[in-house]
């Protein structure tokens, strides 16, 4: 493949080779099952699992025994969902709160739950995509059992207040859940000291491997076992444990997070460059918080009038780029984008819309790239285009 410009990086992220070599040994040197503890190599891969989960709660602020790795991002999130749902059903519980911006992982579990007979309360959004905490705390009811909100959305960037929607469930006795996908490794998380009782990462969306993810869980809260077998993540999650995926999630989440700052204010400079370049474009807008603060640094989504996103994406695929019309679990329909619809955007310009997310990989010049191959694709779509006029 030749030289390709990689702005995608909330739909996935190259593995960085730190980790690549962390993981290596626990291929064919090191390959035990850790549960196989009376020859070494069973016991040195579940020294490295250990290990990988001490480091994984002292990146994120947690104990270790908080701590259940799952193959994935949307394992973690059917888990704290449909697992707190029939946990606290027995209790009369039936009720969930989230949010109608939440990745398909969170909605499609709530809907599955309503087929169940629970019932959902899906809460709007303002027109920058953020849940406001009052909301929250008029739908809580006596029958609720838990609320889910995410961290930060991974179409429009909103960093949601979410440590001021866990303090009010903490106060109604609510357990909250947040989709933290796109903020680990990416904004600073202290699991305790933010007040979540569980929280959702996956492992390559921080430059780890894919198919390896967690489920943090306050001690005391315990959502319903996921699965049913052996005695493994304490009896919780069954299933021989993914040792080279957790090593490479603990070290990935390691790395992001030493050089969280510099990481932070390396992506929202490249960010910043294109967002410029693209308002002195004709007829744009960018979707998602004004306030940088509040907004994943590394993400911009920005609608093209009249130009339709997957004409534009072509385009940016001719000139060696990668791009998205939001989320790659939703692109292959013609739907437009939940979240677009959500903060108020019609079909048609929900349609023009297109997601860059940069990585630690981007550059400078990868930026400059882009804003020229943006003004030429836009407006080759746009000349080709019924529908626009200047
Ligand atoms: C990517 C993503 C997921 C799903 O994670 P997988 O590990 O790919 O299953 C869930 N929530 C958000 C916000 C995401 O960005």
């Amino acid at each position: 493949m030749d030289h390709i410009i990689y702005a995608d990086n909330a739909a996935t992220t190259p593995v960085d080779a730190r980790v690549v070599e962390a993981m290596t040994p626990y291929f064919s040197q090191c390959y035990g099952n850790p549960s196989s503890i009376f020859y070494s190599v069973g016991a040195a891969a579940g020294e490295a699992l250990a290990a990988a989960r001490a480091s994984v709660a002292k990146s994120l602020g947690c104990e270790p025994a908080e701590v259940f790795f799952t193959s994935c991002g949307t394992e973690a999130d059917n888990w704290a969902i449909k697992g707190t749902a029939h946990r606290l059903a027995a209790k009369g519980k039936k009720h969930l709160i989230t949010s109608c911006i939440e990745h398909h992982a969170v909605l499609h579990s709530m809907r599955a739950l309503e087929k169940d007979g629970f019932s959902v309360t899906y809460l709007p959004v303002d027109s920058q995509g953020f849940v406001r905490p009052a909301d929250v705390e008029a739908a809580i009811r006596p029958d609720t059992a838990l609320v889910s909100i995410m961290f930060a959305n991974n179409e429009i960037g909103t960093v949601e207040p979410v440590q001021e929607i866990a303090a009010v469930c903490r106060r109604r006795g609510v357990w909250f859940h947040t989709d933290a996908v796109q903020a680990a490794g990416a904004l600073p998380i202290h699991f305790k000291d933010m007040g979540f009782d569980m929280l959702s990462l996956s492992a390559h969306k921080f430059n780890g491997p894919k198919g390896v993810g967690a489920l943090l869980v306050r001690r005391g809260v315990l959502p319903d076992i996921f699965m049913d077998g052996g005695g493994q993540e304490r009896g919780r999650r069954a299933g021989t444990e993914n040792v080279a995926g957790i090593v490479g999630l603990a070290k990935a989440l390691e790395l992001a997070v030493a050089s969280l700052p510099q990481k932070a204010e390396k992506l929202a400079a490249l960010r910043d460059a294109v967002q410029r370049h693209v308002q002195t474009m004709p007829h744009v807008h960018i979707n998602g918080p004004a306030d940088p603060a509040r907004r994943l640094p590394g993400l911009l989504n920005v609608s093209f009038e009249g130009a339709e996103s997957e004409s534009i994406l072509l385009f940016l695929d001719m000139a060696g780029i990668c791009a998205s019309s939001g989320s790659a679990c939703a692109s292959g329909s013609l739907d437009p984008s939940h979240v677009l619809l959500s903060i108020g955007l019609s079909h048609a310009v929900a349609n023009c819309s297109l997601r860059l997310s940069f990585g630690v990989q981007n550059t400078p010049e990868d930026a400059q790239a882009i804003c020229r191959a943006l003004t030429d694709s836009v407006a080759e779509v746009r000349r080709r285009s019924a529908i626009y006029s200047e």
